[in-house]
């Protein structure tokens, strides 16, 4: 195979195999823009690298033969003494990836050619800057350097001289650091800088192979489920110089803001500068729009290539440059990363501009992106008081007192204050607070840290890394940026979309998109702004496009109004736990407790009518539309008072020898039915099985209900859910009762309800005989909550607080599973269930109602999986609701 590649042979669809960089340059020399040239080294050739841990036979050879090309057209020859040819050598793998080698710069220069360079472009100072860079860049990257070593040598000679900026420093001053550089290589690694140009560019190219497999690479591709043997190209590049003068710089830029989408000119620019000084901060650079000053010839030829750029690959680009004494060169450019808002208003443009379809632009925006969307958000017209930022761990805004540690979170929030946990990290002890908190920041840790992974499943706001705030616990106070002190109590606010942290209340309002969901804003009127036309626009694509049903998880009249105007198309899950709890309780203890078969119908028809007015009000709600009821699901002894409480209660009135009758009756019932795994225990059918008269009260309850709102003039359409079932013998018992109770209360009433009676899966049993189940079920609908504890053995509560930041750090997987569906082990049941249950009953119907029914990616799976709707929480609606019709698309 051919393992090298000018950069006119490639083309920007070959990015398997000349990676993103080597597959863009190459595609905008053919647009005949300005790119200085060079060559791509294959992926292919990688690979076979890493594979045999020698570069393939041939390789060499094809890569002098390029690089003789190369400089036959440039007209000098790499490192020649009096004229030397310069290269940059450049990874570039599929995915650009944190930790892999970077660029080294430069490559050709030596004690020789540096004078060459020099000469020819009659500037001490620039050459000798030029090799300090290349003994600095290859001694880090290629070599495994410390890089402090080098940028100390350098602050150093600057403090020396009493001056602070790098342009203060003289060809002498840059001379006397490659020597100092020079013997940090000898003394590092033993042996001298490599002098010879080909040898250079050799060992550059093998460190970038090399660097696919560094530690970081290797974590990252883990978390993101990035292939591990891909390989990464190499690009080597003749150099072109923006440190050549003030004429002189190097940039980037944005064909539009990647922050809000708006058209403009967006990027940063530095005079006289190399490289990654633009990000690196080394500087002060200008605004881009300032470039036209400065050049206006080369910023009105850059103004035209990012037209040509964004019209060719359709969408926004983000590009690196370099200007040459008045000479501007393409370095770099690929579609750009963009915030949530700009994804939306990007597409919806490109529609406009006629650059892309409809289906399209729907295809380049996500449900992620829609999610954050809906957040509530500070107001950005109030005045804010920033105090320094961190990651943006989980989305949200928050407000509230600075609190320090977990005790007085609880204590102060349990006496109605909102507060904000803050910590040098979190861990398994910190939950309490963190449930407590309103939002939480941590000075330390990553996106897979602690904090981030717990609140994230919490769905709290959560800003973490924040490294510029010092958390001193011990002080109980927090040091911003200019020793600005925020002392326990202080109110502060963090947005966790954006990463910041501001003193202070910031006003808080509710997101337009949902005001927009929620029909508080007219689309068509003058109120919806570009970001809500173009939300519209695609969720009525997306709404003709998609092939499942998209429900809400609702168990109050409230709740399902607002699934409905969300978009939902019934509820797809109506708990009925929160209908035992409150006033109620105390018949629930009665029934628990009863001795006869009398207290218990007692009990029993007390709770019928309370229960028969909460189906009304939901029925009403969603009037018309199907509402899957789920019989009582926890285990028993939630209901019941707390054990060590009680006992407490027993024994002191044991002790001053007061009656205690009824107490102790109970703490004998809580005693009875302890479990040591509830969530394995006496929960879901079981209950029904074992409790007489529990789940056919509910089954007549919702029979009464639909009865009363037929005769009001409704049409309630509800289906009877069991849940945690394992076997079909289970279903069996408790669907005939229900069948039963459904016909007699049909006849007493003179209506038919003959409503569907289905199960829920979310036992790996259930799944393995969904076919046998099938038989006696009209519908299933996965409870992928269980289905995941089940499958994996994990006890939700307890792991996700525990050990999974850990699991994600160590790359076992990359996101929770209860977050995003297990797709090949819960996946697999999921689809087996799908298969065996529809062969053993062709049109049972088929939905998910775990909270991965609002998951961007699990929507996709199961719409895969053929299932006939997702169920998820009224906030999610829209979210599923694009989702579906992106993943029919
Ligand atoms: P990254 O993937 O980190 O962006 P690049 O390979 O794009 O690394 O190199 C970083 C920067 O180095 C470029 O943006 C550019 O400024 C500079 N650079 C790379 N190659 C050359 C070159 N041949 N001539 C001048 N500058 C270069
Ligand atoms: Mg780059
Ligand atoms: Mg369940």
């Amino acid at each position: 195979p051919q393992y090298v590649f000018e950069f006119a042979e490639g083309n920007k669809d070959l990015k398997d195999l000349l990676g993103g960089k080597g597959a863009n340059l190459a595609e905008m020399t053919n647009l005949g823009l300005p790119v200085p040239p060079g060559f791509t080294i294959t992926t292919e050739a990688c690979r076979h690298y890493l594979e045999h841990g020698s570069v393939p036979a041939g390789l060499d050879a094809e890569i002098d033969q390029k690089l003789a090309a190369l400089e036959e057209r440039m007209g000098k020859r790499l490192g020649q003494a009096d004229d030397p040819l310069l290269v940059s050598v450049r990874s570039g793998a599929k995915f650009s990836m944190p930790g892999m080698m970077e660029t080294v710069l430069n490559i050709g220069l030596n004690d020789e050619s540096v004078k060459g360079l020099a000469a020819q472009a009659g500037n001490d100072r620039f050459a000798w800057d030029s090799y300090r860079r290349l003994v600095q860049m290859f001694g880090k990257t290629v070599l495994g350097i410390e890089g402090e070593l080098f940028e100390d040598a350098i602050d150093e000679t600057k403090s020396r001289k009493g001056v602070t900026s790098d342009l203060d420093l003289d060809a002498d001053d840059l001379k006397a650091i490659v020597e100092t550089f020079k013997s940090i290589v000898h003394e590092a690694t033993g042996t001298e800088f490599p002098t010879d140009p080909r040898e250079q560019m050799r060992l550059a190219i093998k460190a970038v192979f090399d660097s696919w497999n560094a530690p970081r690479a290797v974590l990252y591709r883990r978390q993101e489920r990035i292939p591990t043997d891909l390989g990464t190209a190499v690009n080597v590049c003749s150099m072109v110089f923006g440190n050549l003068g003030m004429d002189s710089g190097t940039g980037v830029a944005f064909t539009r803001d990647p922050a809000s989408g708006q058209q403009g000119v967006y990027g940063d620019y530095l005079q006289n500068a190399q490289g990654e000084d633009v990000v690196a901060g080394i500087r002060n650079t200008v605004p881009l729009a300032d470039l036209e000053r400065v050049d206006a010839k080369c910023y009105a030829e850059l103004l035209a290539i990012m037209e040509t750029l964004e019209t060719h690959y359709r969408d926004l680009c983000d590009i690196e440059f370099t200007i040459e004494r008045g000479k501007l060169w393409m370095l770099q450019t690929r579609v750009g990363k963009r915030t949530a808002a700009a994804a939306f208003r990007i597409a919806n443009q490109l529609v406009d501009q006629g650059l892309i379809t409809l289906d399209e632009a729907v295809g380049r925006v996500t449900g992620d992106q829609l999610a954050q969307l809906m957040f509530p958000r500070f107001d950005h017209a109030a005045d804010r008081d920033r105090l320094g930022r961190g990651m943006n761990a989980s989305p949200g805004a928050a407000v509230g007192r600075a609190v320090f540690d977990s005790y007085t979170a609880i204590k102060w929030s349990r006496s109605g204050e909102s507060v904000i946990l803050c910590r040098r990290e979190t861990n398994p002890d910190d939950l309490e607070g963190m449930i407590a908190a309103e939002g939480i920041l941590t000075s330390r840790g990553g996106k897979t840290s602690h904090a981030a992974v717990v609140a994230r499943g919490m769905g709290k706001t959560c800003v973490c890394g924040a490294e510029e705030l010092d958390v001193d616990t011990k002080n109980r106070r927090l040091v911003a940026p200019g020793g600005r002190i925020i002392e326990e109590g202080d109110v502060i606010s963090i947005d966790g979309t954006s990463g910041e942290v501001f003193l202070g209340e910031v006003p808080v309002v509710a997101s337009p998109v949902v005001r927009y969901f929620d029909g508080e804003i007219d689309p068509a009127s003058d109120q919806a702004d570009d970001l809500v036309r173009a939300v519209h626009r695609f969720m009525q694509y997306a709404d003709a496009a998609r092939r499942m049903n998209v429900r809400a998880n609702a168990d109050t009249p409230e709740d399902a109004a607002r699934a409905r105007r969300m978009g939902a198309q019934g509820i797809g899950l109506c708990r009925t736990e929160h209908m035992f709890l409150g006033d109620r309780r105390s018949l629930v203890e009665r029934l628990i407790l009863a001795d006869t078969d009398k207290e218990r119908e007692e009990s029993l028809a007390a709770l019928l009518p309370m229960q028969r007015e909460d189906f009304v009000g939901i029925f009403a709600a969603m009037d018309g539309l199907p509402v899957t009821v789920r019989l009582l699901d926890p285990p028993l002894h939630e209901f019941l008072p707390d054990i060590t409480e009680l006992s407490v209660r027993v024994a002191v009135a044991e002790a001053r020898g007061e009656k205690h009758e009824g107490d102790l009756r109970l703490l004998q019932a809580v005693h009875r039915l302890h479990e040591q795994n509830p969530m394995l225990g006496l929960r879901g059918v079981r209950l029904g099985l074992v409790v007489p008269g529990l789940f056919t009260m509910q089954v007549r309850a919702i029979a009464q209900a639909a009865a009363e709102r037929i005769r009001a003039g409704g049409r309630p359409r509800p289906e009877i859910m069991i849940p945690l079932v394992g076997t079909v013998q289970e279903l069996e018992i408790i669907r005939d009762e229900s069948v039963r109770v459904l016909r007699e209360v049909g006849e007493e009433s003179g209506f038919d309800l003959d409503y569907p009676v289905g199960t829920m899966i979310e036992l790996p049993r259930a799944a393995l005989t969904a076919g046998q189940i099938a038989e006696s079920a009209e519908f299933f609908s996965f409870g992928t909550n269980d289905l995941t504890q089940t499958v994996w053995g994990f006890s939700r509560d307890d792991v996700e607080a525990s050990f999974f930041s850990n699991y994600l750090e160590k790359g076992v997987f990359g996101v929770s599973p209860f977050e995003s569906l297990d797709v090949d082990g819960v996946g697999r049941l999921i689809r087996i269930a799908v298969e065996e249950g529809r062969a053993a009953r062709p049109g049972i119907k088929l939905g998910v109602c775990g909270e991965h029914g609002g998951d961007p990616a699990s929507v996709r799976f199961f719409h895969q999986a053929g299932l006939d709707y997702v169920s998820c929480s009224p906030f999610r609606v829209p979210v599923a609701r694009l989702e579906a019709g992106r993943a029919a698309g």
